[in-house]
């Protein structure tokens, strides 16, 4: 079954429980600035594409599924849900099923999680539990040449009310809540999934953490200063 995985775990603290998790990496930025196509290269790179869903080491999770309504970017009110679904599945690692849109969909427990989205920097208390943080720093004009055919073809909405959106929710909200916290990234990704060169490092580096680990017998140890020893 499923919990064949997870043949080791990385420690993470939560409320004073200690628990084993994947190793979690946040994936933030503007809308459109490529998080989700970064974190599918980053899948590609790492062999986990055209697999069965059961037999992947890496999953991806975006904060985009916590939306109660997939259309309303400017509504930050799932953040509870958002908090709780991520406080679950940190402290218990195991099959996960969650029903949103009145879909259930379901993230087998993986090695390596990916979450992305533009508040995951955003609570100090989840922000806190990534074993690695990226921030991936994309035009802003880049960005909103491509959020317009986006949301105009895939969404069916028009010129003017994605432009509103835009100036009045999506870009304020950046400005608030998901630039101030490139801050708290460990690596950031200008151009996106263009930076072959960023996006090769840090599979390299996401590569030699889980051989390290799972070589490393006496585990508790972050994996980043046994990196950091052995070269
Ligand atoms: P995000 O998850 O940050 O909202 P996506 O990865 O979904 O962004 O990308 C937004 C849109 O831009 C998608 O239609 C995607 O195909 C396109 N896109 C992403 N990165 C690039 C790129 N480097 N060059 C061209 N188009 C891109
Ligand atoms: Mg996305």
């Amino acid at each position: 079954g499923p919990n064949r995985k997870m043949s080791f775990g990385f420690t993470n603290k939560l409320n004073g429980i200690e628990g084993k998790t994947p190793f979690l990496i946040g994936v933030s930025g503007g809308t459109a600035s490529g998080e989700s196509t970064v974190c599918k290269r980053i899948m590609e790179k790492l062999g986990q594409v055209d697999m069965d869903h059961q037999e992947c080491q890496v999953v991806s999770i975006s904060q985009d599924s916590f939306y109660r309504d997939n259309h309303s970017n400017s509504s930050f009110s799932p953040h509870f849900l958002f908090k709780y679904i991520l406080t679950i599945f940190i402290i218990c690692p195991a099959l996960f099923c969650f029903r949103i849109k009145n879909q259930i969909t379901t993230i087998y427990p993986a090695d390596v999680v990916l979450f992305e989205g533009i508040l995951v920097f955003y609570f100090p208390n989840i922000r806190d539990l990534f074993h690695m943080k990226l921030f991936v720093d994309t035009d802003s004009d880049t960005r909103l040449a491509r959020r317009v055919p986006r949301d105009i073809k895939e969404r069916g909405r028009d010129l003017d009310y994605v432009l509103n959106q835009y100036m009045n929710f999506v870009k304020p909200a950046f400005e608030e809540f998901c630039l101030p916290t490139k801050k708290f990234a460990d690596v950031i990704i200008p151009r996106g999934a263009d930076n072959t060169v960023a996006i090769d490092l840090i599979v390299h580096h996401i590569w030699d953490i889980l051989h390290l680990k799972k070589a490393d017998t006496s585990a508790g140890q972050h994996p980043c200063i046994q990196l950091r020893r052995t070269s």
